[in-house]
């Protein structure tokens, strides 16, 4: 493991112990004899790991999350792991509560202790890169992602005895359907889970053989995955389950109480990930799109169809690309008002995307123009695609809201061709590239406008 981890622990041997016990696996180990000493520590330099004694005789656990925020400076705080005596489920339970990222028995042999600490470093790591990545769009001036409302989460427990899952669902607060192994691997993708717990004792595979299983499938991709192994060899069954990608994983006898707390705490950091997420892929969309029209807007357009051009040249496939420009739009504008002039923008880009495919581009280049991308057709392809257009704006009026009037829209359309077919072009053959393209496209407009409007014309090439 990389980075920084403190121990703070106020009994020296322990704290020695420990950093014998890590073995190497972190670039750094920083000892501190108190909270207040380790909060110093992580203010000198940034920390990923604080393993705490959970006796410490100067902070509580409370006390330290909140601090450890503040030596932060706006950069992701170090994850909190609290170690707790041996045999102390009490002190586990109250530092859970706390806020504690995760609670480790004193005795833990170091493969448990180290994937616990590994599962710290990736939860952090994902959380960070989300984190900054809101900041960016936030700073790009996009809104703090809402607060939203949550629906009551999905869970279900993998267990064989009934009590288990009362037990979990008087915990949690919240009802945990009783699941089994059969029933967990044929969920369909209607059924996805928010979280499952992975509690299945008794002979057989441990339940954690089956986290890879639920990471493939569906309906468990992205759930929480909580295992709790018993029985010989648990704490292996354990380290094996968090490093295959479980959220949390315990050793030891079935626990409701700890197993709701561990729930609760990832079903959280799930929910505020996937938020942030969420917000992140409407702030991507945001970028490339045409507010009004739903379109993709210039600044993703140019650039993508420069990229096609490019490639159609390469591989001699045939591109085209078509200019739609609405005809005398600015007397729409005067006679019924810029707000009319929209409707009409938005209800014409409506119909041109109805009238493509999904390979089609559709683009607002600005104003009233419009440009259409038409990979793999040729210019005459195009020209049907053109006239069809024409036909579909000119044929049925467009409905003004709020007035019984509709109004005549028509829409003249210039058509350019990448020469393909033929295999690749050489490179005499004039000029090339999407800005040629274009050019030729808004040629073959003007010509149309020239001829009249409510036409398609097409630009065609010496070659
Ligand atoms: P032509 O047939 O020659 O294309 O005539 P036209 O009136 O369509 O062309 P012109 O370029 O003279 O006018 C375009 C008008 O489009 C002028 C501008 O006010 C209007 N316009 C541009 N963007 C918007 C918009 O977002 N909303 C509205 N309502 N009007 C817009
Ligand atoms: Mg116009
Ligand atoms: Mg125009």
């Amino acid at each position: 493991m990389t980075g920084t981890i403190l121990i703070a622990d106020a009994v020296a041997t322990r704290r020695i112990a420990l950093r014998a016990q890590l073995g190497g696996a972190f670039r750094r180990v920083v000892l501190a004899a108190s909270g207040a000493e380790a909060l110093e520590a992580a203010r000198r330099e940034p920390a990923e790991v604080l393993l705490a004694a959970s006796d410490l005789p100067d902070l509580s656990v409370a006390e330290m999350r909140q601090r450890l925020g503040d030596t932060a400076r706006g950069a992701a705080s170090p994850a909190l792991a609290v170690l707790t005596p041996e045999a102390d489920r009490a002190a586990r339970l109250d530092a859970l509560t706390a806020g504690a990222d995760d609670a480790i028995t004193r005795c833990t042999a170091a493969p448990l202790l180290l994937a616990r600490l590994r599962r710290l470093l990736r939860d952090r790591e994902d959380t960070a890169e989300l984190r900054l990545r809101e900041a960016t769009r936030r700073a790009l001036g996009f809104a703090e992602p809402p607060a939203g409302f949550d629906r009551p989460a999905k869970v279900a427990l993998l267990a064989s005895r009934p009590a288990q899952v009362e037990a979990l669902s008087a915990a949690f607060g919240a009802r945990v359907r009783q699941i089994d192994r059969r029933g967990v691997l044929a969920l369909g993708p209607g059924d996805a889970l928010d979280a499952l717990v992975l509690a299945e004792g008794g002979t057989g595979p441990c339940a954690a053989a089956l986290v890879p299983a639920l990471r493939a499938q569906r309906a468990t991709r992205a759930a929480v995955l909580l295992v709790q192994a018993s029985g010989a060899g648990a704490e292996a069954d354990a380290a094996q389950a968090l490093d295959m990608g479980a959220q949390d994983a315990l050793a030891g006898p079935f626990d409701a109480e700890e197993l709701a707390l561990r729930l609760a705490a990832r079903l959280a950091a799930k929910r505020r990930a996937d938020r942030l997420r969420d917000h992140l892929h409407e702030g991507l969309d945001a970028a490339v799109t045409d507010p009004l029209t739903g379109l993709y807007n210039r600044r993703f357009a140019l650039p993508k169809l420069a990229h096609l051009t490019e490639e159609a040249l390469v591989t001699g496939r045939s591109l085209a690309v078509l200019i739609a420009d609405l005809d005398h739009f600015k007397a729409i504008n005067d006679a019924y008002g810029h707000a009319a002039g929209d409707a009409v923008l938005a209800e014409t880009a409506a119909r041109i995307r109805r009238s493509l495919t999904e390979q089609d581009i559709a683009a607002r280049l600005g104003g009233e123009e419009f440009l259409v991308v038409l990979p793999g057709r040729d210019a005459a392809a195009a020209e049907r695609t053109g006239r069809r257009l024409c036909r579909i704006i000119a044929e049925t009026p467009f409905a003004l809201r709020g007035r019984d009037e509709s109004v005549q829209v028509t829409v003249s359309i210039g058509i350019a061709a990448v020469p393909g077919a033929a295999g690749p072009t050489p490179a005499s053959s004039g000029p090339q590239g999407a800005e040629a393209l274009l050019e030729r496209a808004d040629r073959a407009l003007y010509s149309a406008k020239a001829r009249g409007r409510n036409r398609v014309s097409a630009h065609r090439s010496a070659a």
